[in-house]
């Protein structure tokens, strides 16, 4: 039977060393005898952040245009690779640089956005009955007037994998790792969890932002805007993953629990409340590439108020530099940055319709006595900073509250 054309996208760790490329490749000679296929590939294992260790050794602050020329080496390397072992079993297959595979971003070294997809010579290969291979995580842009090799940010492959998907015609995209799916929670930390069949790019969304770490933000982002069917699933066997994609309102329920360690908290005590003053303090992080999130501003006391935003815990040196650098301006009494804490987040279409998951959720973590430190909601997710310590505790008495191991998933009556 001839399938339609589907992109498959294998993770770093899925190509870890010649073995696993090996079994990669048995795995997509199965595939390619159905129908046409574009692989996309991360670096080998951890091979980017040893190339940021090369870089870092003989430069404290090396040029971000040839960080991006050194980082995007990693996935061509997998991807010739992985051609070969295409070839040694008998298969006809291409690998492609992204310039040539046509993905044209920004400029932005480092953290570029893929702009469009000429997918010409990905077509070309095909019809010749290749089966393309494309290196993730990196286009070229020519903003500057001249050609430039980008990246996409980390875990960029993903962004690829999802834009190759919509630039060939919004095709199926396939996300292979070593998880098989989206789990109602870190399996690692709560032993039942359990495996979803479907979730909305919503849910998808708002778990990977806050921790589960099987997908790119913003690739789910990427395959929402133009409606690419995702599917996550395990590099190791046949069965089914889960799939992306559907619709938000015809789901109720609590799809699972996301949670994030090394989490550090800034607060900016009795600033002076004035306009302006929050953009002064975020312009500072966002030059030194601080990401900010959860911002709470609390209500003021005759002209001054607190507050207060969470940042990666490998940020909190950035952070306390910008901080230090806005504090006179902003006329903040003081400004403490605090780390060892860590957000547990419940997630689900349904929450848009009860109060009751909030009281749920805060009920939980007040019989175990753990305090919350932030509090934050989207329509669809309720965050709880706390502390770091207790996290895995907090999760896993969660998933047992909404009672997401069992057979029958809790939903509220509205
Ligand atoms: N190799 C890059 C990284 O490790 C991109 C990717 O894996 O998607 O972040
Ligand atoms: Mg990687």
């Amino acid at each position: 039977m001839t399938t339609s054309l589907i992109v498959q996208k294998f993770g770093g760790s899925s190509l870890k060393n010649p073995e696993r490329i090996a079994a990669v490749a048995d795995r997509i000679a199965r595939t390619a005898r159905s129908g046409p296929l574009v692989i996309v590939v991360s670096a080998m294992g951890d091979s980017t952040d040893h190339l940021i260790e090369l870089a870092r050794q003989l430069s404290q602050r090396p040029d971000r245009r040839e960080i991006d020329m050194l980082l995007s080496t990693g996935e061509q390397v997998s991807a010739s690779l992985l051609a070969m072992a295409l070839h040694e079993r008998g298969f006809p297959a291409i690998s492609l640089a992204g310039w040539q595979a046509g993905i044209r971003t920004d400029s932005r070294f480092s953290v570029a956005r893929i702009r469009e997809v000429n997918a010409e010579r990905i077509q070309h290969e095909l019809a010749g009955g290749r089966i393309v291979i494309v290196p993730g995580f990196q286009g070229i842009g020519s903003e500057t007037g001249w050609d430039e090799v980008t990246t996409l940010g980390r875990g960029g492959s993903d962004a690829t994998a999802v834009a190759l998907a919509a630039g060939l015609g919004r095709v199926r995209c396939e996300i292979f790792s070593d998880v098989d799916g989206i789990y109602t929670a870190d399996p690692r930390v709560v032993p039942d969890a359990r495996k979803l069949d479907d979730i909305t790019y919503e849910e998808m969304l708002e778990l990977a932002q806050y921790g589960a770490q099987v997908m790119m933000p913003r690739a789910v982002e990427l395959a929402q805007i133009w409606s690419v069917p995702l599917e996550v699933r395990s590099s190791y066997s046949t069965e089914t993953g889960t799939r992306i994609g559907g619709n938000m309102e015809d789901v109720s329920r609590v799809a699972g629990i996301a949670h994030q360690a090394a989490v550090a908290k800034v607060t900016f005590v009795a600033l002076v409340d004035r306009p302006g003053i929050a953009q002064t303090i975020f312009a500072a992080l966002t030059i030194r590439q601080v990401h900010a999130d959860l911002i709470v501003q609390n209500i003021g006391h005759q002209g001054r108020t607190d507050l207060s935003f969470t940042v990666p815990e490998s940020d909190m040196e950035a952070a306390s530099e910008a901080a230090d650098e806005v504090r006179e301006n902003v006329d903040a009494q003081s400004v403490t940055v605090k780390g060892g804490l860590a957000k547990v987040s419940v997630v689900g279409a349904g929450l848009s319709s009860s109060l009751e998951y909030a009281s749920i959720m805060v009920g939980t973590l007040g019989e175990l006595g753990i305090n919350i430190d932030m509090i934050s909601t989207s329509g669809i997710r309720i965050t709880c900073v706390i502390d770091g310590d207790r996290v895995h505790e907090a999760v896993r008495a969660l998933h047992r509250a909404f009672r997401l191991g069992g057979e029958d998933s809790w939903s509220a009556t509205a």
